[in-house]
């Protein structure tokens, strides 16, 4: 016996259910044990940042990670199941700082480094054991217990290593550069953090007088958005050949920008390069020694503000650039945290960006100021704690990436993208990256094994014992390589032998995550070391083992990585960039990448918008297989918009499949049917129907197209086959067999049972508690000796025939005859239970007689026939999402015409209306009936319905409605499906009687007579 299913499921018990069931049972040990010896597939887990509980963006990656790997587990594939966490960086510090109170780096100083830190650290302890619960629930299967964590000692000393390669080939520099600089966090920012961090802010907008010093009276005028990098100005730069004039009131500017003013004087910008002015902050000190003079620049925009551009190389990429070709000084203003220096008179130690409103008010006191307003711009802010960024000259470390691009972008040309164009975009990147800055001003994270020495040579420490060897102290009672602790650690200098300090700088955390294809899987490691990953911070927090170096050669580079777009500048970048410089070669094979995550109706998902949906919320009202199914069913090309609207169409999904499960376990046991554990593999032959070969034709070809899918890495085709495969299965096997099923036929049901157990199996990636739920269900309970879980199964086969193609095909056919016959009866207003004569079907492949008559009796009419469909007219409607696009504002235009049938329609499908030519695609083209006939028509097929009704015909219609009407009635009664009744029809139907045998077949009645009430009744007949 079959256990009988509730009418729906309910997920999150189900769910909760299964999981207890792997834990108990093993199954996931069980899985890894049964692949030991297949073939590998090699997936490496890209680290999510542990500063957080699990949240819908990121089950979305943790989903296709899982789906993939349990595919690749069913097609018996060895693999490394470990999972990673970031534990470093800007990200936990920010959020440790909130959390604290603290608002700079002397407020962290004061709280204490050894106390920061270790906050730091117990938010990834949390934040961990949060991710790994929320994984769990959702139903990833990894080797938990056994994580890598970026801040381990034996992550840093394998980027130690790197490092150390990077400046013996002479890529490491320490450059004085103008970076963007974020003065809340005090740290400098690189170009891949950038990206997407600008936006819209208000700033002011100042016309500013620089009096000429030999030509008294007169004034350049500048155009600055930035007063605050007025006291570094050195120079002044013109167009040398755009015009310039003076106003009378002694002003200078481009006569482009002055409007309808008159000029006492005009020249050209090469006369004014070389004039001198008074500096405009020049009395604070710095600004006096530097002799202000105009200099020539082609790229001054005679577009905006004044044709005259002030030049602080200290405050301004293109001023810095600028700068070194013409020789002009350097003014850096502002220290670390955006605050003017000391030796700026009465603006030290003001903010930066809050000293504007003084800077023009003083401006304003000397007559320096002309004008002042205010500008929107797009403008770039710190992507984590969103202050706007500064420029500000420093000492960095950079990698220069000059001697590596070439080799990045041939490596990347051997990695397999889906979809393609993210391959072009990290491109596209290699191509534009500049120089790596990999040094950050901070506390918590990767100590940089920079020491440099005052006799000019930089040790570089490559490991451990490199340290150890080194230190100018016993090293062995230090807890973690990182900061405080190792800034105590003093080494003697390679070449001279002095003791040096480290650099104070921690390393760009994109920098622990590339290493991990090193770190984790034991590059160049001599011995296998149990627990030798769990070192340093990530001591009693993991058990991960440090592989050998033949352990690394079997799984790398990885066949598979996953994560979403943003990764290509960041971490796809990091691997490749560390990768190609250890190996020469990518280290992945396959990436699949996807867009972003929205709410469902398309904004942005926000905490303080109540749009946000936590993974919590998700798993309790929709279930992690509904999850599943939704990040599954989303093409990675299109940003996927999530929510509770979206699951419901899911559940409704599922909810066919679990009907039609439950369809199955009340005809199975009703008859006591034993289904065979070997039809898993071969399905039996034996008497069957056209229909159940179909069906099994129609199952193959589902395991083919989702294998396609799953080999494809796209889950979108994999969902797509299994719908269709769904609505064949319910809407037409089991349609078109309730008649067998109620007689208990062996073939249908053994088909039905096939049907059903290999397409749990194929979804089983995607929904794997349901797939094992029913699994349990239909093959466990039922068949001794089955595999105790769906994942312990052999993938599917998909055997098919040439013969198994036609009857598709066939089908396909009859179905969408059907269809075109429902909207044709539709259009007609015609009730489905009425009968009528004739269907004519024009531009059918020739459909062999069972089809037909199956056609008739779907469509309920006496005959189908080929035939010439004579249609009185056309009528064409656009299809809107491909045709609007391509016509924008013709639209419109183009619809009306069509509408008044202004239109053309040529030989091969083009139609022709107001000067556009649309393609068939971008159209709906329809066949009008004649007077008496229903049309309609889709992919170059047509049907007609003659809608005219005889007597016959209308009488047939009202027994299909007493038959419709008892079914329901015995059903609201309560009746078993074999129970036998006494039918009573009312005097009304009495012409109906001459249809008594049909009615009695159909509704299991033993009698039917009238009987004088105005309703139908019955009785149970014992
Ligand atoms: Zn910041
Ligand atoms: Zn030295």
């Amino acid at each position: 016996m079959f256990t009988a299913l509730p009418d729906k499921p309910d997920a999150d018990s189900l769910e909760r259910a299964i999981l207890d069931f792997w834990e108990k049972a093993e199954i996931f040990a069980a899985v890894r044990a049964k692949n030991e010896n297949g073939p590998t597939f090699s997936f490496i887990d890209g680290p999510v940042t542990a500063n957080k509980k699990l949240g819908v963006h990121t089950a979305w990656g943790r989903t296709l990670k899982d789906v993939f790997q349990r595919y690749k587990a069913m097609r018996g594939f060895h693999q490394r199941y470990q999972n990673g966490f970031d534990c470093q960086g800007l990200w936990i510090e920010v959020g440790v700082e909130r959390e604290l109170g603290l608002n700079s780096k002397r407020e962290i100083e004061e709280y204490g480094l050894e106390a920061f830190v270790s906050k730091c650290r117990e938010v990834v302890e949390e934040s961990s054991a949060d991710l790994i619960a929320g994984s769990k629930r959702l139903g990833q299967w990894m080797d938990w217990g056994k994580d890598y964590y970026t801040f381990s000692d034996t992550n840093i000393t394998y980027i130690w290593r790197f490092l150390q390669l990077v400046q013996e080939r002479g890529w490491l520099y320490r450059g004085h550069r103008l970076t963007e600089w974020c003065p809340r966090c005090g740290t400098s920012i690189s170009a891949h953090e950038l990206i997407g961090s600008y936006t819209d802010r208000s700033d002011p907008s100042l016309r500013v007088r620089f009096p000429l010093l030999d030509r008294p009276g007169e004034a350049l005028v500048i155009w600055t958005t930035t007063p605050w990098t007025l006291p570094a100005n050195v120079a002044a730069a013109v167009h040398p050949d755009e015009e310039y004039g003076r106003l009378a009131n002694g002003d200078w500017l481009a006569t482009a920008r002055a409007g309808q003013a008159e000029f006492t004087e005009v020249r050209p910008g090469s006369d004014l390069v070389g004039w001198r002015y008074q500096g405009p902050f020049d009395e604070l000190g710095p600004g006096s020694v530097v002799a202000h003079r105009v200099v020539a620049w082609q790229d001054v925009s005679i577009q905006e503000g004044t044709g005259i551009v002030h030049i602080a190389p200290g405050c301004g990429a293109e001023d810095f650039d600028l700068g070194k070709v013409n020789d002009l000084p350097v003014l850096a203003p502002i220290d670390e945290a955006g605050c003017y220096y000391g030796d700026y008179g009465w603006l030290a130690g003001r903010s930066a960006r809050e000293a504007g409103e003084e800077i023009t008010a003083d401006l304003e006191k000397r007559s320096l100021l002309v004008s002042a307003g205010e500008i929107t711009h797009r403008y770039p802010e710190c992507w984590r704690c969103h202050t706007p960024l500064l420029f500000r000259v420093s000492d960095d470390w950079f990698i220069s990436v000059d001697e590596i691009r070439e080799p990045m972008r041939e490596a990347n040309r051997s990695v397999r993208w889906v979809p393609g164009y993210m391959g072009s975009r990290m491109d596209d990147w290699l191509v534009n990256m500049s120089d790596w800055n990999i040094s950050r001003r901070r506390y918590y994270g990767l100590p940089l094994p920079f020491y440099p020495c005052s006799c000019g040579h930089l040790t570089v420490i490559g490991s451990r014992e490199e340290l150890a060897e080194r230190a100018t102290g016993p090293i062995s009672d230090l807890p973690e390589l990182r900061r405080p602790w190792i800034d105590a650690v003093q080494i003697r200098c390679a070449a001279c032998g002095q003791a040096v300090q480290r650099v104070p700088e921690v390393g760009d955390v994109w920098l622990d995550a590339g290493i991990v294809p090193f770190s984790t899987l034991g590059w160049e490691s001599p011995a296998w070391v149990p627990e030798g990953y769990a070192t340093g911070a990530a001591h009693g927090m993991t058990t991960a083992d440090l592989p050998d170096h033949a352990y690394w050669q079997r799984w790398f580079p990885a066949d598979w990585v996953s994560e979403m777009r943003e990764q290509i500048r960041l971490w796809f970048y990091s691997q490749l960039f560390m990768s190609v410089t250890l190996t020469g070669q990518a280290p992945y094979r396959t990436v699949l990448s996807y867009e972003k995550m929205l709410d469902e109706h398309g904004r942005e998902m926000h905490g303080s918008w109540g749009n946000a949906i936590s993974a919590e919320d998700a798993f309790a009202q929709m279930g992690a297989d509904v999850m599943r199914w939704q990040y599954c069913q989303q093409p990675p090309s299109q940003n996927l918009l999530f929510g509770f609207g979206p699951a419901k169409e899911i559940q409704r999904k599922l909810l066919t499949l679990w009907n039609s499960v439950s369809f199955f376990v009340s005809y199975a046991n009703t008859v006591g049917f034993k289904p065979e554990l070997d039809w898993v593999s071969e399905p039996q032959r034996h008497d069957l129907a056209p229909l159940d070969q179909w069906l099994l034709a129609r199952t193959a070809r589902l395991i083919d197209e989702a294998t396609r899918g799953y080999e494809q890495y796209l889950t979108v085709n994999v969902l797509r086959s299994f719908e269709a495969y769904l609505d064949d299965l319910s809407n037409w096997y089991i349609r078109r067999s309730r008649r067998r099923f109620w007689n208990g036929e062996q073939a249908a049901l053994a088909t039905l049972w096939t049907g059903l157990v290999q397409a749990l199996r194929v979804i089983a990636p995607i929904t794997p508690f349901l797939a094992e739920h029913l699994w349990q269900q239909l093959v466990v309970t039922a068949c001794p000796g089955a595999p105790r879980s769906a994942f312990l199964a052999e993938w599917p086969k998909a055997e098919s025939s040439p013969a198994d193609e036609r009857l598709l095909e066939g089908v396909a056919a009859t179905r969408q005859i059907i269809e075109l016959g429902r909207r044709a009866r539709a259009t007609a207003k015609l009730r489905v239970r009425q009968p009528l004569g004739v269907l004519l079907v024009d531009g059918a492949p020739d459909l062999d007689q069972s089809f037909l008559a199956e056609i008739a009796d779907e469509l309920r009419v006496k005959e189908v026939r080929a035939g010439r469909v004579e249609a009185s007219g056309l009528r064409v409607r656009p299809n809107f999402p491909v045709l609007a696009p391509r016509l924008g504002r013709d639209m419109p235009v183009v619809k009306q015409a069509l509408d008044a049938g202004r239109f053309t329609v040529r030989d091969d499908g083009h139609v022709e209306v107001d000067g556009h030519l649309l393609k068939a695609d971008e159209v709906i083209v329809e066949r009008l009936g004649q007077e008496g006939w229903s049309a309609a028509s889709d992919d170059g097929v047509t049907v007609a319905l003659d809608t005219r009704l005889t007597p016959e015909l209308t009488r047939e219609g009202r027994v299909y409605e007493v038959i419709h009407r008892v079914n329901t009635l015995r059903k609201e009664a309560g009746l078993e499906i074999t129970d036998r009744i006494r039918l009573s029809l009312p005097g009304s139907d009495r012409d109906l009687l001459a249809y008594a045998d049909w009615i009695a077949a159909e509704t299991l009645a033993t009698s039917v007579d009238v009987s004088a009430g105005e309703e139908i009744s019955f009785v149970r007949s014992s």
